[in-house]
């Protein structure tokens, strides 16, 4: 049965300046850092201005952190698309990864993630894939993505 234990947070958002790979790799890190100290996983999904996060943990933590990155003014027209109780992460370590492009600059990047490139383990132990993993393969095949205007 799942609990309050890992508590799964899903939401998009717009960038409101256009994000070098450099800027999108400070971020990485700077995210890998914080979440790793409050114990949250997740993955961060960039593709032309638009962002999908999950946010994986302790549900008052997650809350916590989505409410500090909701006001970061680099985007808006954030929309929370899930909330839920489960089980177990989905996602064992803090990632980024990009629909396209930037690959090559942050492809050594501790916490980047190529899943784009190289295919996606969609099921889970159960065999069911999790609402999480499938939003993203949604956003991936270009569902949720959030009006850019930069
Ligand atoms: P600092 O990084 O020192 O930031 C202090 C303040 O400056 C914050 O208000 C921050 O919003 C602002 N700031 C920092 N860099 C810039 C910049 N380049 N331009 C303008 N303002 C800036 N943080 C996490 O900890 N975990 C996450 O998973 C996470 N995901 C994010 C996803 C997205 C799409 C975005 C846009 C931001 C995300 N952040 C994440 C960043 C988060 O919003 C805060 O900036 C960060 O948590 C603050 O970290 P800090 O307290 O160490 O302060």
């Amino acid at each position: 049965m799942a609990s309050d234990a890992t508590f799964q947070l899903v939401y998009v958002s717009a960038a409101k300046a256009t994000f070098s790979p450099a800027a999108l790799g400070q971020l990485l890190m700077k995210s890998r850092v914080n979440n790793h100290r409050v114990g949250v996983s997740g993955i961060l999904v960039h593709h032309a201005g638009s962002f999908f996060q999950v946010l994986e943990g302790h549900r008052d933590v997650v809350e916590t952190l989505f409410r500090r990155i909701s006001i970061d003014p680099r985007h808006h027209r954030i929309q929370a698309l899930l909330r839920q109780s489960v089980a177990q992460p989905s996602f064992g370590d803090w990632s980024m990864g990009f629909v396209e492009g930037a690959q090559r600059e942050l492809g050594g990047l501790p916490g980047f993630n190529d899943f784009f490139r190289r295919g996606f383990e969609l099921t889970e132990v159960s065999g069911k894939a999790s609402s999480a993993k499938e939003l993203l393969l949604a956003f991936r095949a270009g569902r949720f993505r959030q009006f850019v205007d930069v």
